[in-house]
């Protein structure tokens, strides 16, 4: 038992998620007799959902391996694949199935929905002891995971606070992209892609129905935006009604186009009692030597030109930059400086 504590202890020391499913696992694979455990999580809006590895070891692995973050969701084996593990993510159940080998399935859950599975593979069906503590470490888990959610989310849309911004723009800026883009290794660039999202004359809603269909208006545009952007785009509720994602792109002609998909999804929405929305947003790659605050200043720059030319529409600062439209300051300022 006091193991258990142990690994209990390291596992609420982390604030990452990644560290955080990677720790879990090691533990188990210690607490356990040789084994294969393995967390999935389902990625993907219905009907297109697949499983991706968070973290897996089996008896010989000295850490555990997983799914890339920006894999490709058709690359992924799809839900129903494997029936036992998605029988226990749509039960919300343990499930308990003998064989050689014999599985055991834990579901990972949030308040509202089952996200996940933890996958357990040995010789000898589960014990229930065993299978008690594995349930033990999990509620702490599973409580651990709440108060992330509580530090990290909004808590009436559920998308990312604009808390958590800096630290994960720095981590998505740093982890390696453009290596694998043969054209763009060699470029400036990140392939990262920062954006602000703007309603349009969301004013209006509030002032002609009320503050709480305005927030009905956020929680759907919410949503929009979580199936219209891949699993791995992060998305956060920066202020009232202003959004930002940060996601990766090959390039300009790649993110311009998500961005317009989401623009024209908007317009064709009919929002209840609201009736028709649209949205401006103003777009950026993010360069190697950026602040978060200098990229979304960018961004930004971009939405204002978009609100200025009639609203409705999705901007690029560079283009507007190459057009003339807008003058770069951020450059001017290094040339100043140098
Ligand atoms: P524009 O097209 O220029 O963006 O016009 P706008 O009316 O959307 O402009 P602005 O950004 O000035 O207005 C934002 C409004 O958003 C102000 C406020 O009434 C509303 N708002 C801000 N936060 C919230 C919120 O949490 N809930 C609701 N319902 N409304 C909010
Ligand atoms: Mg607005
Ligand atoms: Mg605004």
């Amino acid at each position: 038992m006091s193991r258990v504590v142990e690994h209990l202890a390291e596992l609420t020391g982390f604030r990452d998620r990644d560290l955080l499913d990677a720790t879990i696992v090691s533990a188990f694979r210690e607490l356990l007799p040789p084994a294969v455990i393995a967390i999935y999580r389902s990625v993907g809006m219905a009907p297109e959902q697949h499983w991706l590895m968070r973290a897996r070891m089996g008896p010989g692995d000295v850490a555990p391996v997983s799914d890339p973050l920006w894999s490709d969701l058709s690359t992924l084996p799809r839900l129903d694949s494997d029936h036992d593990r998605l029988a226990c993510l749509s039960c919300d159940e343990t499930l308990i199935v003998p064989g050689l080998p014999s599985r055991a399935y834990f579901a990972l859950s949030t308040e509202n929905e089952t996200y996940g599975v933890l996958e357990i593979e040995t010789d000898e069906p589960l014990a229930d002891d065993m299978r008690r503590q594995v349930e033990t470490v999990l509620k702490v888990y599973r409580n651990f995971h709440r108060l992330l959610d509580y530090s990290e989310r909004d808590t009436l849309t559920g998308l990312l606070n604009r808390k958590t911004f800096d630290d994960s723009f720095m981590r998505v800026v740093a982890s390696p992209y453009l290596d694998r883009v043969p054209d763009r290794r060699h470029e400036d660039g990140s392939g990262t892609w920062l954006a602000v999202i703007d309603i349009d004359h969301f004013k209006r809603v509030n002032d002609g129905f009320g503050h709480l269909i305005g927030d009905e208006v956020l929680l759907l545009m919410s949503r929009l935006m979580r199936s219209s952007f891949r699993f791995q785009d992060q998305i956060y509720r920066f202020g009232g009604e202003e959004f930002v994602v940060l996601m990766r792109c090959e390039n300009a002609g790649a993110a311009f186009a998500a961005f317009e998909r989401m623009r024209a999804n908007v317009e064709r929405t009919t929002f209840p009692q609201v009736g028709r929305l649209t949205i401006s947003i103003g777009i950026t790659e993010v360069r190697p030597s950026d602040t978060p605050s200098s990229a979304f200043e960018r961004a930004d720059k971009a939405v204002y030109h978009a609100k200025q030319s009639g609203r409705n529409q999705v901007h690029d600062y560079q283009a507007l930059i190459e057009a003339g439209k807008l003058v770069d300051a951020s450059r001017d300022s290094e040339v100043v400086l140098f």
